[in-house]
């Protein structure tokens, strides 16, 4: 079967036929999170697409090498240039060694894209690991001309780059109204332009993150390490750019223009922008009081949640949105995510005790070609979902005896289906919970106690119940059937 997949590329504005640099292989960089908090549910969101995105393409054959970095360094509050770096912060409140709070959130990211089952990428760089690197990159800037230093910190020459690249193609800013919005420095920093940003800054006396530089003692700018990875791990010009939409300006905006003062041509062919998250109806924030984390929306330990969702549902209540469109929580939207899930995997688990026979009254080669229609159409999940439960409906009535399957459909329906649910989608099969499963385990115990008192088998019958009292679980019997319970 031939595929071609299409993705909307953010930076053409249009939805364009893949077609990788260098087939079979494909470079993939993902921006990662700034680890000084907890992970967001937001951002899970966000590995989430780019897992589905990352797992299709290597369904599809290609060799991807999936870069994803960790900022440990650089990012600072409020995003811009000036003020403290976020880890800092958060090292001096707490009372840690930077790298400690750095060691501390990487390792609960993983945690979390490990609980969504999300795959770790084949390159995890990060910042403070590739200093010399970065500063390397500054030195390139600074003799191509596009950059000046200023005190100990260098800054990125906006106005001079516009006056031969456009500044804002991703974005869709103009330089010019960048440039009579901005508010006057009054002095307040060194740069010559408030447009201009920072590619090293000097280091304060308290500044706890720094470093050796031919400009001094300093640390990199925000945007420089995903120039700087991206193009040591993919090269100069690579496939596919990811990251959420909030990070397109003035990050992305930045790291394009940092490569391009660097090497010519354009860096990224294809970049692709994930949408937000809201909560019925609002944006997800701190200050809204909605911003639950994911542990708690697993355990239900939030005023908003009605009850805990297990992260496989959360999965497929996400996959049931296009990564560009925004995604709405709410209790009712997950409860049916999760009766979804359940039929879905109980399809599955039925699918190989089906029944065979001469006819099929299912379409095999239409369904595979609607899977992956779906997913060329850049990653529609939600057509996917849809796709999937003609087949799990299919499956339903074949067990209910309306209609039949052969043996060939069958065998292929398990192959595609496996490999749709489980390899792209990523989904994996949920262990029952503690509770789930002693009620389970509690209904087997009466069904046989029924049987046997049906059969007048009084001693199995008296033997059952007196047992399970010796471990303080008594049957109550009535005209209706028996309950049990815990004493
Ligand atoms: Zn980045």
């Amino acid at each position: 079967m031939e595929h071609k997949l299409t993705v909307y590329n953010t930076l053409t504005r249009k939805k364009e036929l893949f077609t990788p640099i260098n087939s079979p292989h494909v470079g993939l960089y993902v921006c990662g999170p700034t680890v000084y908090s907890d992970v967001h549910l937001g951002n899970v969101r966000t590995f989430t697409s780019f897992d589905i995105i990352y797992r299709y393409l290597v369904h599809l054959g290609y060799k991807v090498r999936y870069v994803r970095n960790i900022t440990d360094v650089g990012h600072l509050v409020g995003d811009i240039d000036e003020g403290e770096d976020k880890i800092a912060v958060k090292a001096r409140l707490e009372n840690l060694e930077p790298m400690e709070v750095v060691q501390r959130y990487t390792n609960g990211f993983h945690e979390v894209m490990q609980l969504f089952n999300n795959l770790p990428p084949s390159i995890e760089p990060t910042a403070t690991g590739h200093i010399i690197e970065q500063i390397e990159m500054v030195e390139k800037i600074l003799e191509n001309g596009f950059a000046y230093e200023v005190n100990g910190s260098v800054y990125f020459d906006v106005v001079k780059y516009s006056e031969s690249e456009n500044y804002g193609e991703l974005s869709g800013r103009k330089i010019d109204e960048l440039l009579s919005n901005s508010r006057s420095l009054d002095g307040q920093t060194d740069k010559r332009n408030p447009v201009d940003f920072a590619l090293w800054k000097k280091a304060g006396e308290q500044h706890l993150m720094r470093w050796n530089s031919p400009w001094g003692v300093g640390f990199p700018g925000w945007h420089l390490e995903c120039s700087v990875m991206s193009t040591k791990y993919l090269g100069e010009n690579f496939d596919i750019h990811g990251g959420g939409m909030d990070l397109k300006f003035p990050h992305h905006e930045c790291e394009i223009a940092q490569n391009k003062a660097c090497a010519s041509g354009n860096p990224v062919n294809y970049w692709l922008h994930t949408n937000m998250l809201t909560v019925n109806g609002r944006k997800m924030a701190k200050s809204e009081g909605n911003g639950f984390t994911p542990e708690q929306l697993v355990t239900g330990d939030h005023p908003l949640l009605e009850q805990g969702y297990s992260p496989m549902t959360v999965r497929f209540f996400m996959l049931q949105s296009h990564y560009s469109n925004t995604l709405d929580f709410s209790n009712e939207a997950l409860k049916a995510a999760e009766k979804g899930y359940k039929r879905m995997i109980e399809a599955m688990d039925i699918l190989p005790k089906l029944e065979v026979s001469e006819k099929s009254d299912f379409e095999f080669d239409a369904f595979a070609k609607k899977c992956y229609d779906a997913m060329n159409d850049d990653f529609n999940t939600p057509i996917l979902l849809s796709v999937i439960f003609e087949a799990v409906k299919f499956i339903y009535r074949v067990k209910a005896g309306e209609i039949t399957v052969s043996k060939v459909d069958k065998e292929g329906l398990k192959i595609l289906m496996e490999a749709f649910i489980f390899d792209v989608l990523g989904f994996r099969k949920e262990v029952a919970s503690q509770t789930d499963m002693s009620d389970g385990l509690m209904n087997i115990i009466l069904d046989l106690r029924k049987n046997a008192k049906v059969n007048k088998d009084f001693a199995t019958s008296d033997a059952i119940r007196d047992q399970l009292k010796e471990i303080n679980i008594v049957i109550k019997d009535s005209r209706e059937g028996s309950t049990w319970e815990v004493i």
